[in-house]
């Protein structure tokens, strides 16, 4: 009898010393600041690994419509996977408790491939964002012990889950524009200073539309929002890495070229000034102010911006579809 009590102790303790291991595992994983796709791959990983599901599924529900992870296994992105994520869908609808299921066909009619079914809810408060799943062909394949160790590791993982995505969407609020997915003017802005703190020179550039509120007044508002698509476009593909761009205002896109001379940015904003034209449709053209800074001449984010600008007028001045060049005599 002894024998037999010692060996079971010895089971569960090794059991319990496992379970302890991957919450620890997990939460200190979870705290590392990942992205929500790494968090989500993490924690597939360990659900494979613990619980030796067949499939495993995460679906997130936002303003009622439910997005399959693309961390989820492949039933998850076929039909028959759609079955049981509506099942569970639904269950999310009227309850906000896991589910644990032993065999799935004594409840459903039809014949379902995999019967073992555990999901968990990932909540926000008392919301539910979303859900997780395990699945497996043979019924009673969970035993209660995994459910509700999946259960606490789940209720754990749910609050760094929540929090990477509102960081996510956060930071792509602030730092990009809507529109055009160029970076918003605040994000340039903290990009050029501290540029001109640490780097030798730069170029700033400043771009207007041409006769812009003709196109609106012609085309459309949201024609226009096209070209202004398209022109972030050209931008995006023409700079890469050299740069920052970003929406300056309504109209109005600045670049930011990192450590470039004077002339390498007249040169790359001369190929925006051809690109721009034949790469919109209605086809627009624009006006370019460009200034430069280098550590020599002491001038302050402000001043640089307010040069480009000056210029820019002067462009529009002229006659428009044109660049201009700040150069220091314009100070005296
Ligand atoms: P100029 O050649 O002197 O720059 O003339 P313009 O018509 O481009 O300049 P103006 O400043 O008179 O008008 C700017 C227009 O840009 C007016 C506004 O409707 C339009 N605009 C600003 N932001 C947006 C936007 O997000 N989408 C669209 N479609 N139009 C915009
Ligand atoms: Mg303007
Ligand atoms: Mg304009």
């Amino acid at each position: 009898g002894n024998a037999l009590e010692n060996a079971k102790l010895y089971i569960q303790s090794h059991r319990l010393v496992s379970d302890l291991q991957l919450i620890n595992e997990t939460s200190h994983k979870l705290n590392m600041n990942l992205s929500l796709d790494e968090m989500v791959v993490f924690l597939r990983n360990q659900l494979m690994k613990f619980f030796h599901p067949e499939h495993v599924g995460f679906v997130f529900i936002e303003n009622d419509e439910y997005k399959i992870s693309p961390a989820s296994t492949d039933v998850f992105h076929t039909m028959e996977g759609h079955l049981y994520i509506q099942y569970v869908t639904n269950h999310f609808k009227s309850e906000k408790d896991s589910l644990f299921i032993a065999d799935f066909n004594r409840l459903i009619e039809s014949k379902y491939e995999y019967r073992s079914l555990v999901t968990i809810p990932l909540k926000e408060q008392n919301t539910i964002t979303g859900f997780s799943i395990i699945l497996h062909k043979e019924p009673y394949f969970f035993s209660f012990d995994n459910y509700k160790l999946m259960q606490s590791l789940i209720q754990h993982s749910s609050l760094a889950i929540s929090n990477s995505t509102l960081r996510y969407k956060l930071q792509k609020m602030v730092e990009r524009d809507h529109l055009t997915n160029l970076f918003a003017r605040n994000y340039l802005d903290r990009f050029v200073e501290d540029a001109m703190e640490s780097d030798d020179q730069g170029v700033f550039v400043l771009i207007d539309i041409d006769n812009f509120k003709r196109i609106n007044d012609t085309h459309g508002h949201q024609i226009g929002d096209e070209i202004l698509k398209q022109i972030a476009r050209v931008i995006q593909g023409m700079i890469k890495n050299k740069g920052v761009s970003a929406r300056w205002g309504g109209e109005e896109l600045a670049l930011y070229l990192s450590h470039m001379s004077l002339e390498q940015g007249v040169e790359m904003s001369k190929q925006l000034l051809v690109a721009i034209p034949e790469k919109t449709n209605p086809s627009v053209t624009v006006s370019i102010g460009i200034s430069h800074w280098s550590r020599s001449d002491n001038l302050s984010f402000n001043n640089l911006f307010h040069n480009a600008d000056t210029v820019l007028y002067e462009a529009k001045n002229n006659g428009k579809n044109q660049l201009c060049i700040y150069k220091a005599s314009h100070s005296s």
